[in-house]
């Protein structure tokens, strides 16, 4: 990888970290990595990462929307009370997903459905319902009320994220990298092409690579058969 482009790109750590990595991270935008909760969405090798709640709260905690003592205590809400929290992960895979189609509808021309809209709309009615202005040293802030120990709390902080994100310019500079991850390009150029240049770009980069040095090899090979047929000594050889 060239320095520039190091220089450029920060993941907070390299994908993948190790093979047993659940949720790799690439990048610092919360809402794209949670799109990217269902990996390689455009290759035979995807896969769902959010496979329970276990694992969506799993992702939260990894990803600092809820701290340890949260998570396990979430946990065992989820436990405890199976279908509410199976009902919260339902949800939260259909936001993935529309929010994945957000993105990507617009950029293949092709229309949101309304179904994505009437989920986001669900689910910002419901996180607003647990926003209020409190004081707090003597000035009014947002704050979230009646949430932290409700299964469906990091849910509603994740679709604020991502209202966020829609109304803000950086939404323009989300790209789709060949592999299915959606990525913000933070280039001056806007050049970025791949949502890992570690991963994705490293192995494009060697696929180039490993292309010219066949068609080097075939040339050479080439030129090998024309001067066999036309060298009459070489010819006299075989013969
Ligand atoms: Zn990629």
């Amino acid at each position: 990888m060239y320095k520039s482009q190091k220089g450029r790109y920060k993941p907070d750590r390299q994908w993948p970290a190790n093979s047993s990595d659940p949720f790799p991270m690439e990048g610092d935008i919360l809402v794209l990595q949670f799109i990217n909760t269902y990996r390689n969405r455009s290759r035979a090798d995807r896969k769902d990462l959010l496979g329970s709640y276990t694992d969506f709260i799993a992702w939260c905690w990894e990803f600092g929307m809820i701290n340890l003592d949260e998570h396990n205590y979430l946990d065992l809400e989820g436990y405890c009370h199976a279908d509410e929290a199976n009902l919260v992960w339902q949800r939260a895979v259909k936001l993935r997903e529309a929010l994945h189609e957000f993105i990507y509808g617009p950029m293949r021309d092709r229309e949101v459905h309304e179904i994505d809209m009437l989920i986001f709309n669900e689910l910002i009615d419901e996180a607003n319902a647990h926003l209020r202005y409190e004081l707090d040293n003597n000035r009014p802030r947002l704050a979230w009320i009646e949430i932290e120990d409700q299964p469906k709390g990091p849910l509603l902080k994740l679709v604020k994220q991502a209202e966020y994100l829609l109304n803000s310019q950086a939404f323009d500079h989300i790209k789709k990298c060949k592999c299915g991850n959606v990525f913000l390009d933070t280039t001056h150029g806007k050049n970025r092409r791949w949502c890992n240049p570690l991963g994705c770009g490293q192995k494009a980069r060697m696929k180039v690579y490993r292309k010219r040095i066949a068609e080097r090899v075939m040339g050479e090979e080439a030129t090998v058969m024309k001067i066999e047929l036309i060298d009459p000594k070489f010819v006299g050889e075989v013969a």
